[in-house]
Order: C-alpha cells, then sequence, then structure tokens
C-alpha cells in the first residue's frame, strides 16, 4: 500500500510512522523546508510532552471535542507517548504541576532520534511542495511545478495556523474549503489591555508571581508576564478561550486577579495594619506585593487609603481586557477541520481515502501537554483508520 502523508509535524510524522511500522510505503510532503519546525519551536520552551493526570481529568481539558478524541487518545494515552520517547533515547519526567518534560528540556534530541528512525522505516521525505488541490489525488506545488503522486491512502496533518512563518499558515482552508472548516482562530493566546504609558515602560517584561487570574468562573494561577500591549503566560491563556469569545460577542472582558492567593482578605487586612502610618504603596509592599503587583492594583483605579479598600482590590484587582493577540503570536488555533465531516476513523466523509489528523482538525485545549499529545494520538489513530480503511476496501492493497 502506497500512503501519502502530508505536514511534517508532530502529527503528520506519527502517522507516518504507524503506516511504515505496518509495512506501507510511506512519504511525507511539507511545504516548508525541514520538518517539525513548531515542535522545536516548542522545545525553546521546554517541550511539554503531555500531562500526567489521570485520563478521566485529562479527556476533559479538551471540552466539547472530549468526546470525539477520546477513542484516540485512549488507544494512544499520555503513558504510551512517554514510553514511545524513552524508546527514542529520551526519558521524561513529571514537574511539580504534573507537566511532563522530556530528561533534556529540548525537543532537538527527540527530533533527531525521531528522524533517524523513520528514515530506517523507509519514509520518505519531500519538502518544498505545498498541497495545492485534492480531486482525483492530492496535488503539490514544488521546485519542479505541479505533481499529483499517486497514493491509496492521504493523511493530511497540516496543523493549525498559529506561528505561520514556521510553514503552517492555514492556507489548506482554501483547498478543504466548504462548509466542512470553522474558521482557523487564535487559542492559547496573549490578551490585550490598554495599560498607561508610565505603567508599560516601567513593567514591560515583568512576570507577575504567584498570581491567581479569573475570567466567568474560570482560574488558573501560574506564569503572567506583562507585555507592552497587554498580558502573555500560560495563567492568561488558559482564560483565552473563554474571553476571546466573550469579546467576540461582541461583549467585554474583565479578568480579576488575586495577588496574594494563599492569604485570606481578613490577614491581607492585618498585614496592612502593620505599618498604619506608611504610604499605601509601602503598605502594600510590607505586606508582601511586588512592585508590578502595585502596580496593577493602580492601572484598576487610584489605591483606596483603608487597609479594607486595599485589601479587597489586592484580592480582587480588575483588569479591563479590550482585545486578544493575533495568529501570529498564539500558541495555537481553534477551528478547522469540523467533527462532523469526519468519520470515526478520521476519514474525510467527502473524500475516501483521505484522513485528517493534529491540530487541523477543530479542538482546542489549554497549554500542559495537551496539545501535543492529542496531536500525536490522532496522527497515530488516522493512520489505523487508513490501514483499516484499506484493507477492508480493497485487501489487495495491504
Ligand atoms: C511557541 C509555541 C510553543 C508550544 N509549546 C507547546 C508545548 O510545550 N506543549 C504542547 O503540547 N504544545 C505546544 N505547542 C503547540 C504544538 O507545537 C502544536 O500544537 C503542534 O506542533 C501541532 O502539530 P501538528 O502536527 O498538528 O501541526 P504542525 O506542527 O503545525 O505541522 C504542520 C505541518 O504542515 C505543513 N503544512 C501546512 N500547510 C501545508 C500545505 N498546504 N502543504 C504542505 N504542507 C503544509 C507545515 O509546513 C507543517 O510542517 C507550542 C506551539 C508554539 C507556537
Amino acid at each position: 500500500m502506497r500512503a501519502l502523508v502530508v505536514g511534517a509535524g508532530p502529527a503528520g510524522l506519527m502517522a507516518a510512522e504507524t503506516l511504515a511500522r505496518a509495512g506501507a510505503a510511506v512519504e511525507v510532503f511539507d511545504a516548508a523546508p525541514s520538518p517539525l519546525r513548531k515542535f522545536l519551536l516548542a522545545g525553546r520552551g521546554g517541550l511539554n510532552l503531555t500531562h500526567a493526570e489521570p485520563l478521566e481529568l485529562f479527556l476533559g481539558r479538551y471540552g466539547e471535542a472530549a468526546a470525539p478524541l477520546a477513542p484516540a487518545l485512549s488507544a494512544f494515552p499520555p503513558d504510551a507517548l512517554r514510553s514511545w520517547a524513552a524508546e527514542l533515547g529520551e526519558p521524561t519526567f513529571v514537574g511539580s504541576s504534573g507537566r511532563v518534560f522530556p530528561q533534556s528540556f529540548k525537543a532537538t534530541k527527540l527530533a533527531r532520534a525521531w528522524l533517524r528512525r523513520l528514515g530506517e522505516l523507509g519514509v520518505g521525505y519531500r519538502p518544498r511542495r505545498r498541497l495545492v488541490g485534492l480531486g482525483e489525488g492530492a496535488t503539490f506545488a514544488g521546485p519542479d511545478g505541479l505533481e499529483t503522486p499517486h497514493a491509496d491512502v492521504v493523511v493530511l496533518a497540516l496543523g493549525g495556523a498559529s506561528w505561520p512563518r514556521l510553514g503552517g499558515d492555514g492556507g489548506w482552508v482554501d483547498v478543504l474549503a466548504g462548509d466542512d472548516v470553522a474558521p482557523l482562530v487564535p487559542a492559547n493566546m496573549g490578551l490585550k489591555v490598554e495599560w498607561s504609558a508610565r505603567f508599560a515602560e516601567r513593567f514591560a517584561g515583568t512576570p507577575v508571581k504567584a498570581a491567581r487570574w479569573s475570567f466567568a468562573g474560570d482560574a488558573s494561577r501560574g506564569e503572567a508576564v506583562v507585555t507592552a500591549t497587554g498580558l502573555e503566560g500560560g495563567a492568561i491563556y488558559a482564560l483565552s478561550g473563554a474571553a476571546r469569545g466573550a469579546l467576540r460577542a461582541g461583549g467585554t472582558a474583565r479578568l480579576l486577579v488575586d495577588l496574594k492567593p494563599d492569604l485570606t482578605e481578613a490577614a491581607f487586612v492585618a498585614k496592612l495594619g502593620a505599618t498604619p502610618r506608611a504610604s499605601r504603596s509601602t503598605r502594600l509592599a510590607k505586606a508582601g506585593l511586588s512592585p508590578v503587583a502595585v502596580g496593577l492594583m493602580r492601572e484598576a483605579g487610584e489605591l483606596p487609603a483603608e487597609s479594607a479598600g486595599l485589601a479587597a482590590r489586592a484580592k480582587s484587582c480588575p483588569v479591563n481586557v479590550t482585545g486578544f493577540a493575533g495568529l501570529e503570536r498564539a500558541i495555537s488555533s481553534a477551528g478547522g477541520v469540523k467533527w462532523a465531516a469526519l468519520d470515526q476513523r478520521f476519514m474525510l466523509r467527502a473524500s475516501p481515502g483521505v484522513f485528517c489528523a493534529g491540530e487541523m482538525i477543530d479542538w482546542e485545549a489549554p497549554t500542559g501537554g495537551y496539545l501535543l499529545q492529542a496531536c500525536f494520538a490522532t496522527g497515530a489513530a488516522a493512520a489505523r483508520g487508513a490501514l483499516d480503511w484499506a484493507r477492508t476496501r480493497a485487501p489487495a492493497l495491504t
């Protein structure tokens, strides 16, 4: 059986590995000049491969897409991904928050070992070839013009549209077209805030440590960094999907930040009371707030004079969000091939023999390893689907 995989990201290469192991002749086509570009970029931030929480909790992170993703994630769960990495010479460890990382904290070693193994399995690789049509076969525009290689099955793993300069620019939406694709929008992105010039100048690049951020019933703790135009970091990304929904519906988004989440308001009032005659900034600093935290409180309006008012502001400080960062800086994108357009094998109902995997499918998840895990799992699932379809359709192919 000849299999064509389009997209040399984690989803596509996992599909290629699964197909090759089953005996298929596999070629991977990609528009970019080199493979695994986004995976390697993710490695610069530590490469959070997956998460160690129980599978039931894990599945819940995918919201509405949990049900259609469950079979793929159950067949290739976090433990399987960890074993796969260990086999490639990169054992993983569980960080304090349950996040799973390769021991080197990087993607380079894993990527190198994986590409070597794919070569050993006979997987071919054709870079600089962009999918431009999907009719009687998959058509690519490359250095030698247009080509439509023969294939019995095609697995598309074209990624989302974030960080388009890495190759995955979402241009494939025009190739698939029609009602089958939900528009690609930023996910896990920074939020825009109109800071005062003074605050932006002084605090851009400063982390807000150990705070608890909340929006519309969701809350997150973790990294948040002030930028010149707003806020970035894991704690903000976790709330960005809900904020995006509110802003797109024409509403406003007001985050609340608890700058002292481990103290009750009463305990904080008591701390502030220890220095009654000092200025408000000094009292807040002596009570343990960083300059950026005090700055955030000032951005919300003049600081109250009384300890009770100051404590209330510190425990529930409003931050008005005016927009969200674009796809060029988002960690991932939401939208993509709708679940209704796929059958249980991840095959496009409208294009028999063509399967989809990875971030190009309509699911989203917070950061924490959930993105890569679903990409690997759906890559393996789409490949199994393709093998199964080819077997039942024409036993002679296999
Ligand atoms: C800065 C950053 C940090 C991240 N960190 C993490 C992390 O720590 N943990 C985590 O779980 N996730 C992380 N992610 C997200 C994760 O990297 C992606 O979800 C994942 O790479 C998506 O895999 P994929 O195979 O679906 O698509 P991609 O990796 O985007 O690969 C898609 C491939 O398809 C190719 N392609 C696109 N269109 C065409 C076309 N028309 N013709 C031919 N080829 C085409 C592209 O060139 C690309 O090679 C991070 C993302 C970013 C941007």
